[in-house]
């Protein structure tokens, strides 16, 4: 009997929900839809991303704010240290904390020309995620998440050197990593597998990154260093102008990843929701995740 099939499985999961800051009115409208209709499926918290070199840091901290102030959501401030100093840095982790964020997700960042260009540590800044976390922990009892890559940083020579920084952020206080995304499940074992091996022991959240749009997701999944396997590419072929049909697939395809990882044993799932309800809703219904307000429906009519 597959353990995604029992009627109890809602209630051993846990989920986190990443939003980007919207870049005006209308985004910022639909971003509101989605956290109106994700709310009611209490995740563990909810994350937002930081642009970097502090590019997006008044949105960033906006849209913090108003989940803190209109949601009984437990926001994560994500944040990078790329082409900041230090002094830079410290004041936004003593803004975030001021308005009462006790979460971070604390990541190095790109360098602005984008991934693959040459990364070079500000002067006077953090050098990298690892320092970042030493940073916050020094500042405060904060919740820190950090990276971790199942196919390894594009930056990275080898596993071995990539296993070593995330071993580098734990050792500074990080309490869990939220991967990159992935398709291919034996991929993300085997990384945690060689994790667990070099004695890290914080857990490894797989990031599931729903396909709303493969044309756009393949485009960069070639630039963070994620492979796409032909059966992906296949499942999604001929359907560039039939949105809705590609959006049925996308649901199944996800679906089918997510339910393989609770198979495996995962319970923790972050989704990189791109500000969208839809795709993420349905996959959090199958995994046994309900609305509270549901669940109170269902037990009024028994009794
Ligand atoms: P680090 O953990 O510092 O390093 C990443 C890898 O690079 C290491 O594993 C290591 O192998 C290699 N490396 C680093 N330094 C060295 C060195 N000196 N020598 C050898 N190898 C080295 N980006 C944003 O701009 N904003 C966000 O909000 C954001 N959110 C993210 C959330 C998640 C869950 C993930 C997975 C990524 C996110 N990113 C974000 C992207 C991230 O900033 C990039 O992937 C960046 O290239 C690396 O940042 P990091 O914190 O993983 O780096």
């Amino acid at each position: 009997f597959p353990f995604s099939r029992r009627s109890d499985i809602g209630s051993r999961i846990h989920v986190s929900f990443e939003f980007f800051p919207p870049k005006n009115d209308e985004m910022e409208s639909k971003l509101w839809q989605t956290i109106e209709r994700l709310a009611p499926l209490s995740p563990d918290f909810v994350s937002v991303t930081y642009g970097a070199g502090g590019s997006t840091r008044e949105r960033t901290v906006r849209t913090v704010r108003r989940i803190l102030n209109e949601t009984a959501l437990k926001p994560a401030a994500h944040l990078t240290c790329v082409d900041a100093t230090q002094a830079e840095v410290d004041e936004v982790i003593g803004e975030f904390a001021a308005m009462g964020v006790r979460r971070f997700v604390a990541l190095r960042g790109d360098p602005k020309e984008g991934v693959g260009s040459a990364y070079q540590p500000h002067d006077g800044g953090y050098e990298n995620g690892a320092e970042l976390v030493g940073a916050l922990k020094r500042q405060g009892e904060f919740d820190v998440s950090v990276s971790a890559y199942p196919e390894k940083h594009p930056e990275s020579p080898d596993f071995a050197t990539d296993i070593e920084m995330l071993k580098r952020k734990v050792d500074q206080g990080a309490s869990r990593a939220i991967t990159q995304f992935f398709f291919d499940n034996d991929l993300f074992e085997r990384y945690v597998e060689r994790v667990r091996r070099a004695g890290i022991l914080i857990p490894i959240v797989p990031g599931i990154l729903p396909v709303h749009n493969f044309a756009q997701v393949s485009s960069f999944s070639k630039r963070a260093g994620a492979h796409v396997p032909q059966w992906l590419a296949d499942r999604f072929d001929g359907l560039e102008n039939d949105p809705q049909t590609h959006m049925l697939v996308a649901a199944a395809v996800t679906a089918e990843q997510v339910l393989d990882l609770v198979e495996r044993g995962v319970s923790d799932f972050h989704f990189y929701t791109m500000n969208r309800a839809d795709l993420v809703y349905a996959i959090c219904h199958l995994i046994g995740i309900r609305e509270k307000a549901s669940t109170r429906t269902v037990e009024s009519v028994a009794a």
